[in-house]
């Protein structure tokens, strides 16, 4: 392809765009637009590293500027897109519309808000570099009482993060267990007891009513009525894609930007990460992923994409995986686990928080869940790779140390 590709969102998915159109071959301007004002950063540390006070802002950078150089890029920071007209091929950035010959979304997604909390001291979101800046400030400055609203993975690597630094966590979530829509019940059920192991007052099953008050004196109100007073309160309760900018775009939007089979969504225009919502060729089923590695390899293949024919095309078919640090556990999850799919336990046991289970269902491997088991969840994600029947993947674990 030759002219010019625009690229929105200056943050994973867009950076490993840009980087993979230089290594194969694009030699034409890439127009690189984020609104935020930072140079591209990694978001995991945010909820980590960088809370707890080990790394520095530097460490989150995705790359170091002298590694951005290269790539020739038009960085356009702090500047939003703020619609665009697909049948004429113009993107508007703060108003000012400019013809593009490619364009990948890469806008990725926002904190939903608590009813009633909007802007109020005390009460906050983590999603951006700021956010986790201001949550990190308030732990530094004494806050010793936290309440998260979640138990997400914002809520559980946040509460991680304040019990290692001394602070009294309550843990509130909507349904009957943690990251019970994630994992099910039954592992939901165990990711529970490692947080009550290290203490945290998790109260499942109920939502909360109302925050009053401000920061070091604030009070939770729960639906089931009972009062949790906090000198902090984060808010996890998921995120909502990026696309109010694209109203009237010409583009299909249905909770993300939909796209076909490889990545676009319509011509000269793909979209990846958290804002993308593809249909898996192999299954029909469409798909979001808000997960790391599904941003870099959306990224690259969205890039592609946009350098390819449409006889050239290849579909995306990742078996997506993500990782959670929690306390000392490492808890990854490889594949597609569903509601009613059959969970086995494959090595190790649940009591010490050390194992590996498999979910099945008609037959097949549908995904692989380790708790502190790094290698046999990518081996498991190999079996999700080759289609592995049930009965494969038991026999393959039987031999796993
Ligand atoms: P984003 O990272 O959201 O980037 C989108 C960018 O586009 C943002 O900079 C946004 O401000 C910008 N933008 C939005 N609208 C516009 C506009 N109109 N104009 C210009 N720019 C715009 N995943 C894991 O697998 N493991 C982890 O441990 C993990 N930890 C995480 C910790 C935190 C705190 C968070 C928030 C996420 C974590 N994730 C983790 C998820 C992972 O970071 C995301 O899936 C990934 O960042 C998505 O990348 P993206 O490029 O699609 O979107
Ligand atoms: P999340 O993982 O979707 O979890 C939100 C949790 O809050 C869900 O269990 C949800 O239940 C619950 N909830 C919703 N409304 C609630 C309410 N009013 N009261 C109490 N609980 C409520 O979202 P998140 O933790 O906010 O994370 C935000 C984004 O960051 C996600 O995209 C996530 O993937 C990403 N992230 C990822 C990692 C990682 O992969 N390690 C780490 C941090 C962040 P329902 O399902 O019923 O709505």
């Amino acid at each position: 392809m030759r002219g010019s590709i625009t690229i929105v969102g200056a943050s994973l998915a867009g950076l490993r765009a840009a980087e993979t159109l230089r290594r194969d071959g694009f030699e034409g301007a890439i127009r690189l637009v984020g609104d935020e004002p930072h140079l591209p950063y990694d978001r995991p540390p945010l909820s980590k590293q960088l809370l707890a006070g080990d790394w520095d802002v530097d460490r989150t950078l995705l790359t170091p500027p002298q590694k951005l150089e290269p790539l020739d890029l038009d960085l356009y920071l702090g500047a939003r897109a703020t619609g665009l007209d697909v049948a004429a091929r113009e993107l508007e950035v703060d108003g000012v519309s400019e013809p593009y010959d490619g364009l990948l979304i890469a806008t990725g997604a926002r904190c939903r808000i608590l009813p009633g909390t909007e802007g109020m001291a005390g009460v906050h979101t983590l999603r951006s570099l700021d956010d986790s800046l201001a949550i990190r400030d308030a732990l530094d400055g004494g806050a010793s009482r936290l309440v998260v609203v979640g138990a997400g993975f914002i809520g559980a690597e946040v509460a991680s993060v304040a019990v290692g630094r001394g602070v009294a966590v309550t843990m509130v979530e909507a349904l009957s267990a943690p990251f019970g829509r994630v994992l099910g019940e039954e592992m939901g059920a165990v990711v529970a007891d490692v947080h009550s192991a290290h203490g945290v007052d998790l109260r499942c099953g109920v939502g909360v009513a109302g925050v009053s008050g401000g920061p070091g004196d604030l009070e939770v109100e729960l639906s089931d009525g009972s009062v949790v007073g906090a000198d902090l309160v984060v808010v996890g309760i998921g995120v909502v894609p990026n696309t109010d900018w694209l109203e009237g775009s010409g583009l299909t939007l249905d909770d993300g930007i939909v796209c076909d089979g490889t990545c676009l969504a319509a011509p000269h225009v793909t979209a990846a990460g958290d804002v993308a919502r593809w249909t898996d060729p192999r299954t029909g089923v469409p798909l979001r992923v808000e997960h790391w590695d599904n941003a870099v390899e959306q990224g690259r293949h969205a890039a592609r994409r946009l350098l390819t024919t449409d006889e050239e095309a290849e579909a995306y078919t990742p078996v997506p995986w993500f990782w959670s640090d929690q306390y000392d556990r490492k808890i990854q999850l490889a594949g597609h686990p569903g509601p009613g799919d059959e969970v086995r336990v494959v090595q190790g046991d649940t009591a010490g928080h050390r194992f590996t289970a498999f979910y099945g269902n008609g037959g097949r491997l549908t995904a692989v869940l380790g708790m502190n088991r790094p290698r046999h969840v990518m081996q498991g994600k190999l079996l999700l790779e080759a289609g592995a029947t049930w009965d494969e993947a038991l026999e393959a674990a039987a031999g796993w140390g």
